[in-house]
Order: C-alpha cells, then sequence, then structure tokens
C-alpha cells in the first residue's frame, strides 16, 4: 500500500479524533443527549479508521479498491469534521445572542448599569435573607432643562457621565442602577448611620465639580430619597414608594437628602383626599373666579384684569390657589382647572364688557398646560367659535415655568400668537430666563416679580432689579408690569422709573366680578 494513502486515512483518523474534542464541548453546552450519542459513534470511527488501516498495512493490500477505501476514509473524516464544528460554531453564536439579549434585558443600554428589573431582583433577595438595607433614590435636578437648552445628545451624555461619576465613587458602598430617565437607585447594605452617611457622601462628591459633557461643563444635582429596610417597611414595594416620596419631597422642598418618615406618608394621604376633591369641584362648579385691576400709569386708570382662581369652602372662606394649584398640577388635573378657568373668563368677559370694560383679561397657565397639545387645541377650539377672543385675553407663564419646559412653552407661544393671543412673561427675574429666548419668542410683557418691588425702597440690589428689568423690557420693545405694590411711595419710584403697569394691593386686593363692576365699571349689567 502507497504510503501516500496511508497518510490519507492517517489524517481522516485525525480529524475524527479533532472532531471528537469538539463534540465533547458541544455535550458540555448542550443538553441534548443526541450529542453523546454522536460522541461515542465518533469513537467508534475511529477505532473502524484504525482497524482498516492496521488490516491493509499488515496484509500489505495495494489495489485500486485499497485506494477507494483510503479516498473514502479520507473525504468521511474531513465530513464529520466539518459538520460539527459548523454546528459547534453555530450554537456559539447563538449562545452570544442568547447573552446579549439576557445582558440587554438586565442592563441600560445607555449607561451600562443594571436597571430597574435588577434593581427589583436584588432588592427582593436582600429581603429574603432579611438584611437590613437602604433604598436610595437618586434624581437629577432640572435634566429637562439641559435636554432642552443643549439637545437630547448632550443630556444622554451627561446621563453617562453622571453613571460613570457614581459607578466610580460606590464600588464597594452600594449596587447603582438606572431606573428610568434621569432616576437612578442605590442599594446599600451598610447597616451603620456612619457607612450610609459615607456611601451619601460619596454620592455628593462623585457630582461636587461640574461634568465635562460634550464641551459644556455642566453642574449636576440630586434630590435623594432614603428609605430603609426593615424600619420604614418590610413590603419591597412599599420600601420602593417610600423612598421615592422621599425624593420627591427632596426635590419639591428643594433640599438634597430627605429621609422617609411616616409623615410623608400622611402629606400624601393628604394630597390623594385633595385631588379627589379638586376633581369634584371642577365636576360640580365650585372655583371662583376673582380680578385684580392692572393700572397704567399714564392715565392713572384701570387697565385690563387679572384672573384669580378661588375656591370657596364650607366655612365661608376661600383657598388660595398657592393651597391647591401645586396639587392640581402634581395629578394632572391642572389642565382641566385651566380650561374650567378660560371657559369661566370668556364668560365673565361679556359680562364685564356690558358693564363697559375694554381692557384684557390676563389668565395664569401652569407648567403642565406646555407639556402637550392639548391645551392649544382646547384654545384653538374656542377661538374658531369666537376669534375676538384672541385680542382680549393675554397668557402669563410664569418665568420659572417657562424655563422648565422651553421646547413646550415655545411650541405654545408660536402657535397661539399666530391666532393673535399675547403673552406675559410672570413672576419675572426668579426663573433664570435665558435672554436670547426673550429675544426669540414673540412676549407682550414682562412682569417684575412681587418680591423684588415690595424690596426695592429698602434693598439697593431690588432697587437696581427693577430698574434693570425696566430698561430689559424697554429694549426688547415689551410693555413691563409690576406686581406687589402695596404703598403710595413704591408706586411713585415705579412711575419714576417709567413703568408701564402697576398691580397690586394698593390699588386693590382681588375682587368678585360684583366688586371689580362696582368700584372700576359703570355696571351696566348684571
Ligand atoms: P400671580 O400670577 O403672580 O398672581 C399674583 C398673586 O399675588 C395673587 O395671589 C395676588 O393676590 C397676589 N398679589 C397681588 N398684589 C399683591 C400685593 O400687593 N401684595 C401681596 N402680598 N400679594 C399680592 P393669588 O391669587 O393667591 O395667586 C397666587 C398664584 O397662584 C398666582 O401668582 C398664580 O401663579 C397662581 N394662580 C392664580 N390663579 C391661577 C389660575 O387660574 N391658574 C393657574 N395655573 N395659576 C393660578
Ligand atoms: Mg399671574
Ligand atoms: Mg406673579
Amino acid at each position: 500500500m502507497s504510503e501516500f494513502f496511508i497518510t490519507m486515512i492517517f489524517v481522516g483518523t485525525g480529524l475524527l479524533i479533532a472532531s471528537l474534542m469538539t463534540t465533547l464541548n458541544i455535550c458540555r453546552k448542550s443538553n441534548n443527549s443526541a450529542w453523546y450519542f454522536l460522541f461515542y459513534f465518533i469513537i467508534l470511527f475511529i477505532v473502524g479508521y484504525a482497524g482498516i488501516l492496521y488490516y491493509f498495512v499488515y496484509f500489505q493490500l495495494d489495489s485500486i479498491l485499497v485506494s477507494i477505501v483510503a479516498c473514502i476514509l479520507f473525504g468521511g473524516g474531513g465530513f464529520v469534521y466539518l459538520v460539527i464544528k459548523l454546528s459547534y460554531n453555530s450554537l456559539v453564536t447563538i449562545e452570544q445572542a442568547v447573552e446579549d439579549q439576557r445582558y440587554q434585558a438586565e442592563h441600560d443600554i445607555l449607561t451600562g448599569l443594571p436597571n430597574r428589573k435588577m434593581f427589583f431582583r436584588y432588592l427582593s433577595q436582600i429581603i429574603n435573607q432579611s438584611t437590613p438595607c437602604s433604598v436610595l433614590f437618586l434624581d437629577l435636578n432640572d435634566f429637562k432643562q439641559v435636554n432642552d437648552s443643549f439637545g437630547h445628545y448632550c443630556g444622554d451624555q451627561l446621563l453617562i457621565a453622571t453613571a460613570n461619576a457614581l459607578k466610580f465613587n460606590l464600588t464597594e458602598h452600594g449596587s447603582l442602577y438606572r431606573l428610568a430617565g434621569d432616576e437612578f437607585a442605590i442599594l446599600s447594605t451598610y447597616q451603620s448611620e456612619k457607612g450610609l452617611q459615607q456611601c451619601i457622601d460619596l454620592i455628593t462628591n462623585s457630582v461636587k465639580s461640574p461634568l465635562k459633557v460634550d464641551k459644556q461643563l455642566i453642574n449636576v444635582k440630586f434630590s435623594i430619597g432614603v428609605s430603609h429596610y426593615p424600619q420604614d417597611s418590610v413590603d419591597m414595594y412599599e420600601l420602593v414608594k417610600h423612598a421615592d416620596l422621599a425624593m420627591y419631597e427632596a426635590k419639591r422642598s428643594g433640599q438634597t437628602l430627605v429621609f422617609y418618615d411616616a409623615e410623608l406618608s400622611n402629606r400624601e394621604s393628604e394630597i390623594l383626599l385633595m385631588v379627589n376633591k379638586i376633581k369634584k369641584a371642577i365636576e360640580q362648579d365650585e372655583f371662583l373666579l376673582f380680578f385684580q385691576p392692572l393700572i397704567c400709569t399714564k392715565s392713572n386708570q384701570q387697565h385690563g384684569l387679572e384672573v384669580l382662581i378661588r375656591w370657596p369652602q364650607p366655612d365661608g372662606g376661600f383657598l388660595s390657589p398657592s393651597d391647591f394649584i401645586m396639587v392640581a398640577e402634581r395629578s394632572s388635573l391642572i389642565l382641566s382647572v385651566t380650561k374650567w378657568v378660560v371657559i369661566e373668563a370668556i364668560k365673565k368677559l361679556k359680562e364685564l364688557k356690558n358693564a363697559g370694560f375694554t381692557g384684557a383679561l390676563h389668565i395664569n397657565l401652569s407648567a403642565q398646560d406646555l407639556k402637550s397639545n392639548a391645551f392649544y387645541e382646547y384654545v384653538a377650539e374656542l377661538f374658531k367659535e369666537d376669534p375676538s377672543i384672541s385680542k382680549v385675553i393675554i397668557f402669563e407663564i410664569t418665568e420659572s415655568a417657562m424655563m422648565t419646559n422651553i421646547q413646550g412653552a415655545k411650541t405654545m407661544i408660536t402657535s397661539l400668537n399666530a391666532m393673535g393671543f399675547q403673552f406675559s412673561i410672570d413672576d419675572f427675574g426668579t426663573g433664570f430666563s435665558s435672554l436670547s429666548l426673550l429675544r426669540e419668542l414673540s412676549i407682550k410683557q414682562i412682569k417684575i416679580d412681587r418680591s423684588f418691588v415690595s424690596g426695592m425702597l429698602t434693598k439697593k440690589a431690588d432697587y437696581a432689579i427693577v430698574k434693570s428689568i425696566i430698561y430689559l423690557a424697554k429694549q426688547l420693545e415689551c410693555e413691563v408690569i409690576a406686581e406687589g405694590i402695596e404703598d403710595r411711595e413704591t408706586e411713585q419710584a415705579l412711575i419714576n422709573l417709567d413703568c408701564h403697569y402697576l398691580q397690586g394691593f394698593y390699588y386693590s386686593k382681588p375682587l368678585s366680578i360684583e366688586d371689580i363692576k362696582h368700584k372700576y365699571l359703570n355696571h351696566k349689567a348684571n
């Protein structure tokens, strides 16, 4: 037998041995017993190959038939090797895809942090083992503003930079998760107060210096809410709710850190009660509108009226908007309240016109009204019915509401402007507005916040701010109103600064429609 054919059978056997190794790897990965069957089958083949080789060599056979058999054995070895190798590669690819899928299901793609699912899984494990732990909820302050001002790419980069900074600092102090948007959570199994405080210090230190994001330096601040297991609850979901509540309280009160306590839950129940009362008040038309005059400094006459909502109470008193507007805003009821105010104001406008009123009504909007198209569509519907309303309604948006939703404010102002509605920026000076935005949008009026006006005669800085706002408004060709005038001296100072309009208790507190008609109009009709 020629050496060439011996080599062929040798290589064929070698290929079978190599396939045997791969099959063994497949057997380890796959639970399918057919692979074990194949494994032993290949061993049988190897033995068969060796037997045939021995037979051919021992009897020194050399014929055309032997050559054909040698070729078949070589081909068979190659075929088995190829099939097994390809199967192995496919299995590895599938395994990798499954692994990727599992990673994606358990991690946040943007930051690479474990996600909400992992957070709950780990928390339930800790609770099952009865290990005391703290749940920390972190929310970035003013994240929306970053998105609106610098774009979503920059917002994403900020989230990544924040996650990295936290991850780097917290390695041994707690596990970090991204729950959603700008919300992160940390599970800390520290049982001592000192350990937890260390963890909190690390969180605040990790964003102490501004983060460099897309060539911008951005100051990051957190609102942190903390709840403890088992003190605050033994139920996982309640524990999380408590941390969330504490975080919300931190945000609301402008603090960095709030620990959950039962008082927060009580307040939450009160808020829930208030939400139900507001719903009922809308349905049963319980609200009232009051009106506060705006005085023109040139004519010393009433020029327009600001519409201010009031909620009559069973004891005969009124609940002021500061007591319920925030609750309405939190519960998304505010849109219904605003719609009610607008439609009621339009009704009252007719009554006022009949009594000789010629000015415009100023209606306050909330930040939530800018969030969707719903308010715009509502006003567009009213405008279709009576286009003249756009000339007699001025919408007031507080500067801070505008800045928390720049894009929403831009869209709303531009589309309502197109119908002829005008806008006034309320509480100006308190909300860090970007001056370029004032130039960009068509703003009719700027209302100087009461806090500067009331202090302008006693505090140099307040006087300087009022003077600068009046100057700025004029340069931007806006009208300027000062609110909160309570005495003649302040009135005189504002007249000297050439402020266009004045509003405050010095002229009148907000009044019912009857009192307005009586005091300011010729009250022709009821
Ligand atoms: P605002 O729009 O800045 O309204 C002016 C607030 O200052 C009114 O309080 C008014 O009574 C008060 N005020 C006016 N002049 C003086 C003054 O000389 N001295 C003092 N100490 N206060 C003065 P009010 O009616 O309690 O409203 C508070 C805020 O609630 C309003 O501030 C406005 O942001 C909001 N608001 C009122 N009505 C509505 C509404 O219908 N919808 C919405 N979304 N918010 C409303
Ligand atoms: Mg206002
Ligand atoms: Mg105001």
